[in-house]
């Protein structure tokens, strides 16, 4: 048995490598084969560019997770991957999220910060941002007693899932809702259709944060497919909305570090640039040699060219954001089609009427 056989324990073993790596002190230890791997590589995986190592964030503890203050009484709490936040309130805690892979994490995170103020350690509240279990399957963890708020449609996603792991909501909302929770406020809304039908924008109006998750994780390009992207049109509009609150702090829901409007700005403008890459590859890589070689193989045909177009959109912003943004090289030809697709369907763009 090894660390390795549990994907939990291998995803923040993998988090809390990479942080080590770009520690630059680990050359003191003397063990080159640490900071030159690729060296002794025999596993024949693809290498890819390093990541900025302003993608990553704090060291997380033996415990493996960070907690840190935003703002005032507004905190949050990573494992290197995920996020979730908290406001401690004079009537107890609001949980915002609850990742499985933090876990039981969340709770000593909040003992650890509850004990260093003299504060209640008791969450009484948990706000869903959407319904993904990888963002809400420790919600049971706390109990039957806590009010749990969320969107109607996360409700009923959450409903038609039946997980045991995420309780539904006892307190939806359609449009907007604010939250009175112990002389404390906190602004929800849901502004359409983005990453899923159901991911609302959190607000704390009087911590400077925003809360958004899974639209821009900051540091990284989206992951797999523009982040398993559930409406085009909408995920592309959904950084202008979160520009349009006031805030200094963005909780992305991912990775090791809080987001800046400076990284939001960033993000919105790689999807541009894809889009902008998409939009030439349809006018500009022809299509005639893919039909002509696999005759009768549409499928094959059709993969291959949009392979091609993908290639075409991609390869320019792989190498304008390679040092930029992380993973540029690993995940931009798969946002890539999905622009592409959102382009071409939602957007009519370079459908061609049969004359
Ligand atoms: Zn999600």
């Amino acid at each position: 048995m090894s660390v390795f056989d549990s994907p939990t324990s291998r995803r923040s073993l993998l988090a809390r490598s990479a942080k080590v790596a770009a520690v630059p002190a680990i050359a003191a230890l003397g063990s080159s084969a640490l900071i030159t791997p690729a060296s002794a590589d025999t596993t024949g995986l693809p290498d890819y560019a390093p990541i900025p190592p302003s993608a990553l964030g704090p060291a997380v503890n033996a415990q493996g997770y960070y907690v840190g203050r935003i703002e005032r009484n507004l905190y949050w709490v990573t494992d290197g991957t995920y996020q979730a936040a908290f406001l401690t309130t004079k009537d107890g805690v609001v949980l915002f999220d609850a990742p499985p892979t933090i876990g039981r994490n969340l709770q000593r995170a909040i003992d650890e910060i509850a004990r260093a103020n003299g504060v209640s350690n008791k969450v009484t509240h948990i706000v869903y941002s959407h319904h993904h279990a990888d963002h809400l399957g420790a919600s049971s963890l706390f109990g039957r007693d806590v009010e749990r708020i969320g969107h109607a449609e996360t409700r009923r996603l959450l409903l038609r899932d039946n997980d045991p792991a995420r309780p539904v909501p006892d307190v939806t909302f359609e449009r907007r809702k604010t939250l009175h929770i112990g002389g404390e406020r906190i602004e929800l809304a849901h502004l359409g259709t983005n990453h899923t039908p159901d991911n609302v924008y959190i607000h704390f109006p009087d911590h400077d944060t925003l809360m958004l998750v899974d639209v821009n994780l900051p540091g990284w390009v989206p992951f797999q497919s523009f982040n398993l992207d559930e409406d085009g049109p909408g995920s592309i509009a959904a950084p202008a909305k979160a520009l349009a609150y006031p805030w200094k702090h963005h909780v992305g829901g991912h990775m090791g570090r809080l987001g800046t409007r400076e990284d939001m700005t960033v993000h919105q403008q790689y999807i541009a640039d894809l889009v902008d890459g998409v939009k030439a590859a349809l006018t500009h890589v022809d299509p005639t040699p893919f039909f002509v070689k696999y005759g009768d193989n549409t499928w094959a045909a059709v993969k291959e060219y949009q392979s091609a177009q993908t290639k075409y959109a991609a390869d320019p912003v792989i190498r304008k954001y390679t040092g930029v943004l992380a993973a540029a090289d690993v995940y931009t030809q798969s946002t890539a089609f999905v622009i592409l697709e959102s382009i071409r369907l939602d957007l009519g763009i370079g459908s061609q009427v049969h004359a």
